[in-house]
């Protein structure tokens, strides 16, 4: 049987750059996907297959603590959620990492300083071609190198819009973006600005994403296997439990074993916390690498809310996520605790909103509201609570426990924002559930993060700072689970740096 250096299980936004940055040393490394290379067809930018068929989402269902019935809005692809996302690239602000007071409770710090993921931020910007412009954002933290392309510009109505909301004393700013986008030289451009970008996969390969930026160009070192189609399904431990021996994989109905000097679980937050807590044995009876009894606990998933403003005005633009806004990150005036993050969505059609709407609401209706309508997309901080959760049930089939918690902020947020933008656009706003539907909304997952926390202290964290479990020397895990708060912008630039910072580390182990 071969044995790898490295084995890297999942290709989203940690285990597919963390491959990226291993694959040149040579490394004999085993990628175990679960999911095929996402298929480049005309669907790809279907509003009807992607939002109201799902077509890209898994059809697994997880349950919550009541039992209901959960169809997380996930998808299982090389690339991971990278495929469909906004590709909003924006780093945690300074403050976040050192603990900061909410309404609620506290947000944990982190056991390693802004300072010390400053450089890997840097470097995951240029590897997903990031395009923004310092210095508009008065949050921003200190950042030591340009973004390495120009902001995305925004189109007229959105040019409007800034100009207006800065006229009334606010600090809009362009949302730093991971697309392959030239606008200097349209014809050689590889994205062509298209209204279906955030939420739909790219047809043309133009979105920087961990399949297409980091995945295929690490396929070219000789060094470097992927598996596909291989959901792995446990790891198995030495007798002293110290390290992971093999890792065991279903794959097209035939169970496989492989060997590895180091396992690295990226599957997302959700996902290895499950495939830990399934791989429970004698050295370890609560799961694997759970001694503190942490994996699974402290789920996060932002407080999330799309909001519709609807006005006379006709909007006719097609690349619309170019415009965010960080003036109540911190609170204001009247309420003294952060509140969260504002950026746009991208541009909704009438078969977008239809997703959501009753089913009586007549095409027309949609149309007229598609085309003079901004969207708008707010997330606000939710915190590390043991008991939200990610539980196995008797099945082995995953559990997911969350209450609603902090969330004045973010209510304040969604109510303040809807009142600058009648204020400043003129626009009626209704609420708008776009991605993941009302009825479930325990379903939106997208953001998922914190069931593997790292830290210093044994007993209340899983992973120590390099996110290697506390309780064997060869197992990391290497995505969203890490985070011991949530901050309040989109998390994956922050997996992204993470995964490089974790790589510089294992580099220089082996
Ligand atoms: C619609 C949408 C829009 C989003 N927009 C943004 C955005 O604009 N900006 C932003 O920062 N974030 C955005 N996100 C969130 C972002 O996609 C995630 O934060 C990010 O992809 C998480 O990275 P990850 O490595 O933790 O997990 P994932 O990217 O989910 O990767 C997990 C990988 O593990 C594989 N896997 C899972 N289980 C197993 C198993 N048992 N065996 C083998 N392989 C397995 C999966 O197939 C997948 O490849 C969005 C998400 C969604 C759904
Ligand atoms: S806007 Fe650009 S990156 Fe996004 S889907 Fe369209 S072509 Fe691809």
């Amino acid at each position: 049987m071969t044995h790898y250096d490295f084995i890297i299980i999942g290709t989203g936004a940690g285990g597919g750059t963390l491959l990226h940055k291993l694959a040149p040393t040579g490394k004999k490394i085993l990628v175990l996907e679960r999911g095929t290379f996402l298929p480049r067809e005309k669907q790809n930018w279907d509003a009807v297959e992607v939002f109201q068929k799902d077509r890209y989402h898994t059809d697994e269902v997880w349950h919550d603590h009541e039992g209901k019935e959960i169809h997380p809005g996930t998808g299982y692809w090389v690339g991971g959620n990278t495929k469909v996302y906004g590709a909003a690239l924006l780093r945690l602000r300074a403050e976040d990492f050192n603990g900061v007071q909410h309404k609620d409770g506290m947000s944990p710090a982190w056991c390693v300083g802004y300072n010390d993921f400053e450089p890997y931020y840097v470097e995951a910007e240029k590897l997903y071609h990031v395009h923004g412009r310092r210095g508009d954002d008065p949050t921003e933290p200190n950042m030591s190198a340009d973004y390495p392309f120009p902001p995305v510009s925004h189109e007229p109505r959105i040019q409007g819009l800034n100009d207006d909301l800065k006229a009334h004393g606010y600090h809009p700013f362009y949302l730093p973006l991971g697309v392959k986008l030239n606008e200097k030289d349209m014809f050689h451009s590889a994205c062509i600005r298209c209204d279906t970008c955030d939420g739909f996969p790219c047809l043309v390969d133009a979105k920087s994403d961990s399949d297409i930026n980091c995945t295929r160009p690490a396929l070219q070192h000789s060094n470097v296997e992927l598996l596909t189609e291989a959901k792995v399904t446990r790891l198995v431990t030495s007798e002293s439990g110290r390290e992971v021996t093999s890792v065991e994989v279903e794959r097209k109905g035939e169970k496989l074993s492989f060997k590895g000097s180091i396992v690295v679980v990226a599957c997302g937050a959700i996902n290895s916390a499950a495939l830990l807590l399934l791989s429970a044995n004698d050295k370890h009876p609560k799961g694997l690498a759970n001694r503190s009894d942490q994996v699974g606990r402290n789920f996060m998933k932002h407080h999330n809310g799309a909001i519709l403003g609807v006005s006379t005005k006709p909007n006719p633009t097609q690349f619309q996520k170019t415009l965010a806004l960080n003036d109540f990150y911190w609170g204001d005036d009247e309420f003294k605790f952060p509140m969260g993050h504002i950026q746009l969505l991208g541009k909704l059609n009438k078969d977008m909103l239809a997703a959501d709407a009753p089913k009586f609401a007549p095409d027309f209706a949609l149309e007229k509201m598609a085309t003079h309508s901004v969207a708008w997309w707010l997330t606000g901080e939710d915190l590390p609570l043991p008991e939200n959760r990610v539980v196995i049930d008797k099945q082995g089939n995953i559990e997911l426990h969350y209450r609603d918690h902090n969330i004045d902020g973010f209510n304040r947020l969604m109510k303040k924002w809807t009142e600058i933008l009648r204020d400043v656009d003129d626009e009626h706003v209704i609420p708008h559930s776009l991605y993941f539907r009302k009825h479930i909304p325990i379903a939106a997952v997208g953001h998922q993060c914190g069931t593997t926390r790292f830290g210093t202290d044994p007993s209340t964290s899983v992973l120590d700072e390099h996110c290697k479990a506390h309780d064997l020397d060869n197992l990391y895990v290497v995505d969203g689970g890490f985070f011991p708060s949530s901050a309040a912008v989109n998390p994956s630039l922050t997996i992204m740096a993470n995964a490089l910072r974790v790589g510089d580390h294992l580099i220089a182990r082996v």
